[in-house]
């Protein structure tokens, strides 16, 4: 099923993320992770794309996997940095030969010492989504940044620049993580000022570990709230506290975005199914209630 088919259908949708092993040794694991994340019975799980191609084949794999064995829809990540278009019409034609048929459309990290655009490669995700939609068959959706997005000091270029991309035909947008939803209510303003009317769904990150959370925070320019210092700060030494915590965390800001209207909840499992089925099983009657 195409996601904005899914979209429209009914809100909110609720997803999952996962990503490849980086040894094919351990794909098995993410096999058994998807298996248990098909059990929360989600709209759909996306599968992300190691920037510069290098796990490209495994994002095909799981995604075919989730779609045709888990029969859950899949949606594959596509980045484009560091890729020619007759690199990346070769993994649509594998793409559409699985019958995987959506695709979130990025242009991924600029490699460090790289020179960008490389000549031959794709400059910004905008142009990819372009080249999709111009092939056909394909549900495209891009990223979005609620706090901006860390290249670009400009806020406002920044949604300038993410108009480009629904106008290339972006058919709905997921967002990088945040943990103020009051900035995500911001974002959604100035895009419907902007007159960007897709879809967003909410990316929401629970904290699984301490130093996974510095790192994606440091990389993402993710503001952490006082409440959610505080509880980093008291419970950083007590990893089983820390993951409750979060964990409700998590299930508080999703409430607080699914009573407010949002379009969908995006969870980034980073491979965890039982942080997942926490969550899930704290907004269970209220995904059950918005079913009805
Ligand atoms: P773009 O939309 O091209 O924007 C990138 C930057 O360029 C922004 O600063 C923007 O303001 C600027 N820009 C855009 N157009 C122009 C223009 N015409 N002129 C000048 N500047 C411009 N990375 C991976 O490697 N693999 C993944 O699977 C992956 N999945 C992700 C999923 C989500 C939901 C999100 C939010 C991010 C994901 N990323 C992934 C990270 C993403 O690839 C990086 O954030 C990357 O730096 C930007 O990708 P983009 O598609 O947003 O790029």
């Amino acid at each position: 099923m195409k996601i904005i088919d899914i979209l429209n259908k009914k809100k909110p949708s609720v997803s999952f993320e996962v990503f490849p092993p980086k040894e094919n040794s351990k794909l098995a694991d993410v096999m058994n992770t998807v298996e248990r994340l098909s059990r929360q019975k989600p709209d759909f799980i996306s599968v992300t794309y190691g920037a510069g191609g290098g796990t490209c084949a495994n994002t095909c794999e799981i995604a075919d996997y989730i779609q045709s064995r888990l029969g859950v829809t899949s949606l594959a990540h596509l980045t484009c940095v560091s890729s020619t278009s007759n690199e990346i019409r070769k993994i649509t034609a594998e793409l559409k030969n699985k019958g995987l048929h959506n695709v979130l459309a990025l242009r991924g990290d600029i490699p460090k010492d790289v020179e960008h655009p490389s000549p031959g490669h794709y400059k910004q995700a905008a142009d990819l989504i372009r080249d999709l939609v111009k092939e056909g068959g394909f549900c495209v959706g891009g990223a979005c940044y609620p706090e901006g997005h860390v290249d670009n000091p400009n806020k406002e270029k920044d949604i300038d620049y993410l108009k480009e991309k629904v106008d290339a035909g972006c058919a709905f947008l997921i967002t990088q993580l945040f943990f103020d939803n009051n900035v995500l209510y911001n974002f959604l303003y100035r895009l419907f000022q902007k007159n960007i009317n897709v879809p967003v769904i909410a990316g929401i990150m629970p904290v699984t570990n301490i130093n996974s959370i510095r790192r994606m925070t440091k990389l993402s320019g993710a503001t952490l709230t006082p409440k959610y210092k505080a509880m980093l700060d008291r419970f950083e030494h007590s990893p089983e506290a820390l993951r409750q915590a979060g964990t409700a965390y998590a299930v508080e800001q999703i409430i607080d975005l699914i009573s407010n209207g949002v379009s969908g909840i995006h969870i980034y499992t980073m491979n965890k199914p039982e942080i997942a089925e926490s969550i899930m099983a704290g907004i269970s009657e209220i995904i059950g209630s918005e079913k009805k």
